[in-house]
């Protein structure tokens, strides 16, 4: 999570929190944005507690508690005129309020029933807010509901709004009111009170720390006019300004973007510092490789292998990130840059997240490359011993020009004569400090990573913010679109015909099991009892079983196997997820479908397909389906495209669940909303970046207070992304 936003405000009128302890000074002491909350006035110790438990320990955090909705108390209201879907603040009685007991469970539902002139209406509670929510309510009090008109069994009602008492003063108040998420212990009247105190205080004080030139550029307002307009909100502030798009909210949430990207931009020009080997020569280099394959390269192929070569010229690490939706044919751009690397004298490395992926690459590495005198070799963590300590040796003295393997690559003993070149493939898998790992050791050779999980252009912004982006966005000719359907387990007998269709044409097929960590051993005996009737079920054709728990060359052997047609039908986990290319296999099954998530069902997928045959992908439903999971296959039957997906993926879970480990530093905004926003965001790296350009080390004296606020050591967003 982020750490709350550190407002360092005026450098020059700025006195530390513990300067503003001492007695004599504290009299002379300006409120800033860093003066702790129980200095400023109204709040005192008592307060200052409560706003403690809710991470509220300076002025400016303080600030930064912002409104969550905006009451529009402009337009008077009555129950008869209420509709559906309106968001609406209206002054009411309580008649009385109900506490109704839900089935056999210990759980209550309360009910307050409201009344005006012209009708009543129910406010529903699910839960109780806090302690004595309810118990403030006695029938008569006039109060002031702010909520959603909700239409249940054709009645209106409310649930979970918000009702306070309806005070003389606010009820006369023509205006925006703000509202704060409430927390106990302190209610709305003090929390308006001392956030009012606050900007009466820090005015005039409050520098802003986005340098002028970017106001002016994108047309922002000061930091102050923008808190206060957000607390204190302006008469004449429409619409836009209620649904938090007012150009103050803009501001704030460009603000928040910005110290994202300032960081990232920092981050890509300290590699751009850095100094590597550089190589030389153009794709000719590679001329004599290029024309022993089998096929031609795409546009899309070739373009990204250029802009990789032409990295690899340059004195600076390449920092560089391949988008290639699944099939799309990364690993022959990995592998010519892997010759162009090694004919510069360099040794390389490709390191991926699972082992038969890594069998797999050395295959196709000894296929394309051993015939030009390059030495590959496979490096993974099942070697023995001694095996690992002769493969070591060989990479000490240079005999092996390109490993392949499993992090085993960059763990503790591993030593090369000099490696020029890293792959990172599947980088998705892999968490995101392999560069920093590798620079520990000593090393700081160009670094490629690939990704077949496409994420939205904004979330890339940020999660791949620092690095080079390159997209393979074309796949090789002749695919024809895998055909996806939704069955249920009634029309199993069909399926299996449509396999042995597939089968008897020549084709092969996949069928999946879930693997679910915490009942690895339930869910193995799942994928084990299937494949002894699914044996039953196909006599006529070989069968392989492939799971996590076998040795590594048992799986070695099983692949291959299927690779080489061997055996038909391979019954499998998720171990295949990512990478497995067998072209002919043309038909992937995947049970319970409803258990994997988005951009997993779509990497399944992407096994079929890989060839010039028509492929198919059967989603299999288990019995107790959620909407969403029908939504997830509704979905993969509509698109093939993985940038779609990923957009569903997002929109479904949200930035931080569709991110999960790769980042979790990203969710800590306060107002500012990844998808949402994603045109500010583009904004605030565009500004970010190019200051970046300009003044690299943050010299200028404009820049002075980013440069402060970039070497704090807890940064305005912390970021655990970028190896
Ligand atoms: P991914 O991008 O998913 O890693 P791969 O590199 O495994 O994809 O390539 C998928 C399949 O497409 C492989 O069988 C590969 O040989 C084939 N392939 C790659 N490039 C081309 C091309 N330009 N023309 C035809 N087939 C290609
Ligand atoms: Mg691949």
């Amino acid at each position: 999570m982020s750490t709350p936003l550190q407002r360092p405000g005026s450098k020059a009128k700025s006195q530390s929190s513990s300067n503003s302890k001492t007695t004599d000074e504290s009299y002379s002491h300006k409120t800033d944005l860093q003066t702790e909350i129980q200095f400023l006035k109204g709040v005192g110790p008592h307060f200052a507690q409560v706003l403690r438990t809710r991470d509220i320990k300076t002025v400016g955090d303080l600030l930064e508690w912002y409104p969550r909705a905006y009451e529009d108390r402009r337009v008077a209201r009555s129950i008869s005129d209420l509709r559906p879907g309106e968001i609406v603040s209206i002054s009411l009685n309580v008649v009385r309020v109900a506490s109704i007991q839900l089935g056999k469970s210990k759980r209550r539902m309360y009910d307050v029933i409201l009344k005006d002139s012209t009708g009543t209406i129910n406010a529903k509670y699910f839960r109780v807010p806090y302690k004595g929510y309810f118990e403030r309510f006695q029938p008569g009090l006039r109060v002031r509901v702010v909520g959603k008109v909700t239409l249940y069994r054709n009645k209106i009602e409310f649930h979970h709004p918000d009702i306070r008492d309806d005070d003389a003063l606010e009820a006369a108040s023509d205006c925006l009111v703000p509202i704060y998420t409430e927390t106990e212990g302190i209610t709305l009247q003090k929390l308006r009170g001392i956030i009012q105190t606050a900007i009466e205080k820090v005015e005039g004080v409050v520098e802003d720390r986005l340098p002028k030139q970017i106001l002016n550029k994108y047309q922002l307002p000061s930091y102050y006019e923008s808190i206060k307009a957000l607390h204190h909100p302006p008469q004449e502030a429409g619409p836009e300004f209620v649904q938090g798009r007012s150009k103050y909210h803009r501001r704030i949430i460009f603000e928040e973007f910005f110290w994202l990207e300032l960081l990232l931009a920092n981050k890509r020009s300290l590699v751009k510092r850095e100094s590597a080997h550089k190589m030389t020569g153009g794709i000719d280099r590679v001329d004599d490789i290029l024309k022993s394959l089998p096929y031609h390269l795409t546009k899309a192929q070739q373009r990204v292998t250029a802009e990789i070569l032409s990295d690899l010229t340059k004195p600076h690490p390449m920092h560089r990130l391949v988008q290639g939706d699944v099939g799309s044919g990364k690993t022959v751009v990995a592998l010519l840059a892997c010759a162009y690397a090694i004919r510069n004298g360099f040794q390389a490395a490709i390191m991926v997240p699972t082992e038969i992926l890594s069998e797999q690459h050395l295959n196709n590495a000894v296929k394309l490359l051993g015939p030009f005198g390059i030495n590959v070799a496979l490096l993974t963590g099942s070697h023995t011993a001694k095996e690992k300590k002769e493969i070591v040796q060989r990479l000490k003295s240079g005999e092996i020009d390109l490993v392949v393997g499993t992090h085993a690559l960059i763990q503790e003993g591993v030593e090369f004569k000099n490696l020029g070149f890293v792959v990172v493939d599947e980088q998705h898998r892999f968490g995101v400090h392999q560069r920093q790992e590798l620079k520990q050791k000593g090393f700081l050779p160009h670094f490629l990573l690939m990704t077949a999980t496409p994420i939205p252009r904004t979330l890339a912004m940020t999660v791949y913010g620092d690095l080079d982006v390159s997209a393979i966005d074309e796949m090789p000719p002749g695919r024809t679109p895998i055909v996806t359907r939704v069955v249920f387990p009634n029309k199993e007998a069909l399926v299996f015909q449509f396999i042995r269709e597939q089968i008897e044409k020549g084709r092969q097929a996949y069928v999946i099991y879930p693997l679910v960590e915490e009942s690895e051993k339930i869910d193995l005996k799942n994928a084990v009892d299937e494949f002894e009737k699914l044996k039953k079920v196909f006599p006529k054709f070989k069968l392989g079983l492939l799971h996590g728990r076998m040795k590594p060359d048992e799986k070695d052997e099983v692949m291959n196997e299927f690779r080489a047609n061997k055996t038909q039908i391979l019954v499998s986990t998720t171990v295949v997820e990512v990478g497995v290319d067998v072209p002919n296999a043309t038909i992937i099954l995947i049970e319970h479908a409803e258990r994997f998530g988005l951009s997993q069902l779509h990497q399944l997928r992407g096994r079929v397909g890989r060839g010039q045959f028509k492929s198919y992908c059967i989603l299999k439903h288990g019995h107790a389906v959620s909407d969403e999971s029908r939504q997830r296959s509704q979905i993969m039957s509509e698109t093939n495209d993985g940038f779609k997906i990923a957009e569903a993926d997002l929109e479904m879970r949200g930035p931080g669940q569709f991110l999960g480990a790769r980042q979790s530093g990203l969710t800590g905004f306060k107002m500012a909303n990844l998808v949402r926003d994603a045109d500010i965001l583009q904004q605030a790296r565009e500004a970010a970046f190019e200051i970046m350009q300009n003044d690299p080390k943050l010299e200028l004296p404009e820049h002075k207070l980013l440069f402060k606020m970039l070497t704090q050591k807890s940064g305005p967003v912390s970021l655990g992304t970028v190896g």
